[in-house]
């Protein structure tokens, strides 16, 4: 058995939503499928939630546009009008759920984690009924089940949650084994899970990926294979390379941190369940579907050009906070970080000097953490200094940190082509090296590094 990730990208109207069943009517039968909610669907909840905070009227409009964008997939893709009645009231009962969660919060005047989470949930229940509805009328056997009524049990933390691998395994074993006879189909929202406590809690943006990995876990299925409309992990971003190549395999780390800080192919946590149990993740083309695209396993395989690939991402800022003698003074980084979590700020990574501590932010946290900072009393720092106009690179191989001379060659291919290096992060991981420039700079700097290292011929250095 196999557990299948659909990511919502694959999910955008009637036609491509056909081509996936046709793919799932093939592939998909004895397997489990996790399913995101189809695509712009997270982001129209998302936004309905201030909507609805500040006028009630804006409700019935909410409900009723996702109504239509569900109703009018399912019209297509049901065959008779039976099934699609049927499937229509599913979808009446989960919108009906929805609307008094958006009413909850506008009679309550607040917008809490908790009601963030849960209504955000409703995405994903929403295609994983569609989706079992329309494999129905294709005569296969196929069912949904929500993560809160099997038991995939998460810490609780909104936004951000972890799976308690071991309640969850044997909850999701006792639930789902007997349903997988016979080819059944059965889908699985993906993104939330359930606290302890009966709390939903999604696993933030992009979660459906660790939804998918923590159940492949769960089943000890044979492999996860994450659907996508993409080739796979390339070299470099094609829309700045277009001669980057796929990488047809690559490891936990290198996955874990190409996710992180380059290519949008995975969640970065989906590699954590399945590292223990050693089962690959697949990355599977859905626009070329007998293409071999990416395998992600336990195994480190070093490169001829050590590195794999060229990453960047552009929503970084830094928030340099100018102290002297951080490094003699204990507890200043907790008093930051736990002053910023409490804002609901995520750091993503963090560079110190005895002078300075930079922290790396999403470009639109900036002004926040200055303001949060800026609460602490005693102050600990001198001066707090906003940069924005940064992009991130990173360059990923194994091997990276013990071959000689891969980030001299990065760095004079970067300094080749005249652009300067802001601020430089290696040696925290063992397969990454990342560093900053100016925004305006990074189409030159990717170029280079990458002809550096994947076209020596041309390379210039
Ligand atoms: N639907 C959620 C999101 O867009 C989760 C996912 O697609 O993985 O972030
Ligand atoms: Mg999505």
């Amino acid at each position: 058995m196999k557990v299948i990730k659909i990511g919502g990208g694959c999910l955008k109207d009637k036609q491509t939503i056909g081509q996936i069943l046709e793919l799932i009517v093939t592939r998909g039968r004895g397997n489990i499928i996790v399913v995101s909610a189809l695509s712009g669907i997270t982001d129209l909840l998302i936004d309905s939630i201030p909507k609805a905070l500040a006028d009630e009227e804006e409700i019935a409009g909410i409900i009723s546009r996702l109504k239509s964008r569900h109703l009018l997939v399912a019209r297509h893709l049901l065959h008779d009008s039976q099934t699609v009645q049927k499937y229509g009231r599913e979808l009446a009962r989960q919108l009906a759920e929805l609307e008094r969660y958006f009413y909850g919060l506008n009679f309550t005047r607040e917008i809490t984690a908790r009601m963030r989470d849960v209504i955000c949930s409703y995405g994903e229940r929403f295609s994983a009924a569609l989706l079992a509805f329309a494999l129905r009328c294709r005569g296969l056997q196929a069912a949904y089940r929500l993560p809160h009524k099997i038991g995939l049990i998460t810490d609780g933390k909104f936004g951000d949650a972890t799976v308690k691998m071991r309640l969850t395994s044997q909850n999701l074993q006792h639930h789902l084994a007997p349903l997988l006879q016979n080819g059944m189909i059965l889908f699985i929202p993906g993104f939330f899970g359930v606290s302890e406590e009966g709390t939903i809690t999604t696993f933030g943006r992009g979660g459906s990926d660790y939804s998918a990995a923590v159940v492949a876990a769960a089943m000890d299925a044979e492999n996860l294979e994450v659907w996508k409309d993409v080739a796979g992990f390339m070299s470099a971003d094609p829309a700045i390379i277009p001669e980057a190549q796929m990488i047809p395999r690559i490891s936990y780390d290198e996955a874990a941190e190409l996710s992180y800080f380059g290519a949008k192919i995975l969640h970065p946590r989906t590699v954590e369940p399945l590292r223990r149990r050693k089962l690959q993740i697949a990355i599977k083309n859905t626009l070329d579907p007998d293409a071999p695209g990416s395998l992600i396993t336990a195994q480190r395989i070093l490169a001829k050009t050590v590195i794999k690939s060229v990453g960047h991402q552009t929503d970084i800022g830094i928030l340099k906070i100018h102290a002297s003698g951080v490094g003699a003074r204990p507890g200043i980084l907790a008093e930051v970080a736990v002053c910023l979590a409490a804002t609901g700020i995520n750091i993503k990574s963090v560079v110190t000097s005895q002078t300075c501590i930079s922290l790396l932010l999403s470009h639109r946290d900036l002004d926040a953490a200055q303001d949060a900072l800026q609460t602490l009393t005693p102050r600990p720092y001198r001066k707090l200094e906003k940069v924005a106009g940064v992009a991130l690179i990173s360059i990923v191989g194994e091997g990276l940190a013990r071959r000689k001379g891969i980030a001299a060659r990065c760095f004079a291919a970067v300094e080749a082509c005249g652009v300067n290096v802001e601020m430089i992060s290696f040696g925290p991981s063992r397969v990454a090296l990342y560093f900053l420039v100016r925004i305006g700079d990074l189409q030159k700097a990717v170029t280079a590094i990458h002809s550096a290292f994947f076209s020596r011929p041309r390379c210039l250095i």
